[in-house]
């Protein structure tokens, strides 16, 4: 499965999408929506809460890619957070925040399942709790982290799927950037 780097800039690309006002220059324009910029980014990365389990028992996916990778959960989450944050704040937390959510955590998804996966079971449970079939792409976009327990994940070996997701995350919040700044040329900011 990706890890919180790429997911991260991919969330963060789609907050840009979203709120972003494709001005130049594009540090001032970062700044301006940084708080939902890392918002996004944090979204993006909740289904692998499920590490959190694995972290206490020393085996990092020792409850990975379980339920939360599932669409009942993505939309279980999604209801959940709106239901938190119309209570703190009604205005911000409409229709186009639960699009946005849902868009962040269906990439989740979207992406583990083009990635090499090693660790049994192989895929995630995406019809969970009607189905338990782990399900994946029959091919692999962005290779596979050795990610048993923490010395592994900072091992050597885990190098080189780092960069390719470096290289593919920030190209991802470029392309994300280039659409808002396209968008806008023709229409106001959405
Ligand atoms: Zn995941």
């Amino acid at each position: 499965m990706a890890s919180p780097v790429f997911h991260g800039l991919t969330g963060a690309g789609l907050a840009y999408v979203l709120a972003g006002d494709g001005s130049l220059p594009l540090f001032a324009s970062f700044r301006k929506t940084l708080p939902l910029l890392v918002a996004g980014a944090v979204a993006a990365c909740l289904p692998d809460i499920d590490y959190l389990p694995g972290l206490w028992r020393g085996h990092l996916n020792a409850a990975h890619q379980l339920a939360t990778h599932s669409l009942a959960w993505v939309v279980l989450a999604t209801a959940g957070i709106l239901l938190v944050g119309r209570a703190w704040q009604p205005a911000r937390f409409g229709w186009r925040a639960a699009v946005f959510l849902l868009a962040l955590a269906g990439s989740h998804l979207a992406i583990d399942g083009v990635t090499a996966d090693r660790s049994p079971p192989c895929g995630f449970p995406l019809g969970w709790p009607f189905s338990h079939v782990a399900m994946l792409a029959p091919f692999a976009l962005l290779p596979a982290w050795e990610k048993a327990s923490l010395a592994e994940v900072v091992g050597m070996a885990n190098v080189r799927p780092l960069a390719i997701e470096l290289a593919a995350g920030f190209a991802i919040l470029a392309a994300c950037i280039w659409a808002k700044r396209g968008w806008t040329i023709f229409k106001a900011a959405l």
